[in-house]
């Protein structure tokens, strides 16, 4: 979906859209739609810049990163951004307000922002650092692959270097004693 900027009013213009299922096209990100976008926010003129901020709700599919199971994950994020003309020369008259404040930028083409690029953008930008299906997931076996939240296989545990390096100090210390 486009968000037309001609004769956008001067009071600017508020925008809700609810998407469709198989509307946005995810194919190029991190994660799949669970439940399609709504995205609500408004569009202010500034010179030739347009500001457009706004909210997006939806519901992402994403792959845990230590067992790769699937993961719900609810967003909700808000944006604010800067759109400035594709055509430089057509000059920036909102240039020392808006861009002192430090606003993450865009750019429109043909009197249109493209309100799909925007919201799959934002979503990805949502994303945890670290994906986690819950906060202990004891991720696949090293060995031998095996989900180690459902299962226990038989591949013998490394011990964990942390534990080896303290076992190394108390030998030491009984060692002085
Ligand atoms: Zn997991
Ligand atoms: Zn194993």
């Amino acid at each position: 979906m486009n968000i037309s900027l001609f004769r956008l009013p001067a009071d600017g213009l508020t925008f809700n859209h609810q998407y469709a299922t198989n509307e946005l096209d995810a194919s190029e990100h991190q994660f799949e739609l669970e439940s399609p976008p709504l995205v609500t926010g408004r569009v202010d003129r500034v010179g030739m810049d347009m500001r457009v901020r706004g909210e997006i709700k939806s519901k992402l599919i994403a792959t845990c990163d230590r067992c790769l199971n699937e993961v719900v994950l609810p967003i909700e994020a808000s944006f604010d951004l800067i759109y400035l003309p594709e055509d430089p020369s057509a000059g920036h008259s909102g240039e020392t307000e808006l861009h002192e404040r430090d606003l993450a930028l865009a750019v429109y083409e043909n009197d249109q922002i493209n309100l799909d690029d925007l919201v799959l953008e934002q979503l990805e930008l949502n994303l945890p650092i670290r994906v986690l299906c819950r906060e202990d997931c004891q991720g696949l076996c090293s060995e031998c692959g095996a989900d180690l939240n459902s299962e226990q296989c038989q591949c013998q545990k490394p011990i964990d270097p942390r534990w080896q390096a303290l076992a190394d100090l108390k030998t030491q210390s009984e060692q002085e004693d």
